[in-house]
Formats: C-alpha cells, sequence, structure tokens
C-alpha cells in the first residue's frame, strides 16, 4: 500500500479518523476511535457490513517518526460458513505501524510508512479496515454454546444433514426400497 493512498481521497464520512499529527508535541498521544456500521458503508466491497468495534491508538510521535500501536477489539457481524447465517463474531488483535518522514525513494514495507516532511495528516481508515480484515479467521463458524453444542442456525443445520445422510447412505436406501418391493 502506498501512503498516497492513505491520505488522498478521504470521504468525509471517514475524516474522523484522521490523526491531524502537525500540531502534536513530541511524545506520548492517545487517541480513541469507534468503528461502527457505517464504517463499513464505505468499503464498497466489503465482507462486513455490520460492526462496533474500538480502537485504540497510542501515538508516539519522533523528530523523524511516528510509531503507531493499535489495540483493536469488538465485534463484526459476519457470515457463517457453515449454516450462512450471519453472527456477530468477537475480534481482537494488536498491530504496529512506523510512519517515517522523508522522501519518496525510502524503501517501504507492510508495517513501514513514508510520508513527506511538509505532510501534517493520516488517514487511519483504510488501516483500520485492513486490520479488522486481517483479524477474522479463514474459517468462521458460530460459536459452540457451554454445553459444547454448535450456535448454528438449527434448522439449516438439520437439512445440510440431511442432505449428506442421504448422499453417504444412497446404496442402503436402494437396498432398502429392494426389500420393500419384495415385501409387497
Ligand atoms: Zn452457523
Amino acid at each position: 500500500m502506498q501512503p498516497k493512498n492513505l491520505i488522498c481521497n478521504i470521504l468525509s464520512a471517514l475524516k474522523r479518523y484522521i490523526i491531524q499529527f502537525g500540531g502534536l508535541s513530541i511524545g506520548n498521544h492517545n487517541f480513541e476511535f469507534h468503528v461502527d456500521d457505517a464504517f463499513f458503508e464505505n468499503f464498497e466491497y466489503s465482507e462486513i457490513k455490520e460492526g462496533d468495534v474500538f480502537v485504540d491508538v497510542s501515538l508516539e510521535k519522533q523528530e523523524t517518526m511516528l510509531i503507531l500501536n493499535f489495540s483493536i477489539k469488538g465485534n463484526v457481524n459476519i457470515i457463517c460458513d457453515r449454516c450462512s447465517d450471519f453472527f456477530d463474531l468477537p475480534i481482537s488483535t494488536n498491530q504496529q505501524l512506523i510512519v517515517k518522514f522523508g522522501d519518496e525513494d525510502f524503501e517501504e514495507t507492510d508495517d513501514i510508512f513514508v510520508i513527506p516532511f511538509n505532510e501534517h495528516k493520516i488517514d487511519l481508515s483504510q488501516l483500520i479496515y485492513e486490520y479488522i480484515n486481517l483479524s477474522v479467521p479463514i474459517k468462521r463458524v458460530h460459536p459452540d454454546n457451554k454445553h459444547g453444542n454448535s450456535t448454528c442456525d438449527p434448522e439449516i443445520i438439520k437439512i445440510i444433514e440431511g442432505l449428506s445422510e442421504n448422499n453417504s447412505t444412497d446404496n442402503r436406501w436402494d437396498a432398502l426400497k429392494k426389500l420393500k418391493n419384495k415385501t409387497k
């Protein structure tokens, strides 16, 4: 990701995720952000449409760089891989980003961004969006309840189990049908 994407084309709804670091003193500063349904609406292809996530950012401003530590915690509403029903998935992640002030030919990585010396603000919305998505596991299923039973939609599970049972017992069904016909 290029730093230009972070700074330019800021949608008004995402303005509150901008940190104006230009006026900050050298040292530590804390910021709190809340991510709600309206946040995800700004990301057209987002799999997550609803969420309730708190983002704490501790920002250390130095002469030549910013060190940002993100602590992200909350719930996102996502579709279950097993029963296709939506459910609230708890997420929690900690991430660190280093923003260096310098020329564009500085080498960038996923964790290090370079922005020009004359820049005085940074938009964190895209980053927060990516961090939230990174914290969502590949396999998303309804959690088990305290008795160790699945909390998936029971109606759907019944149908799915019925389908797989029919497939695996085709031969037995056939045998049963033959038997029935004989006894008629
Ligand atoms: Zn489910």
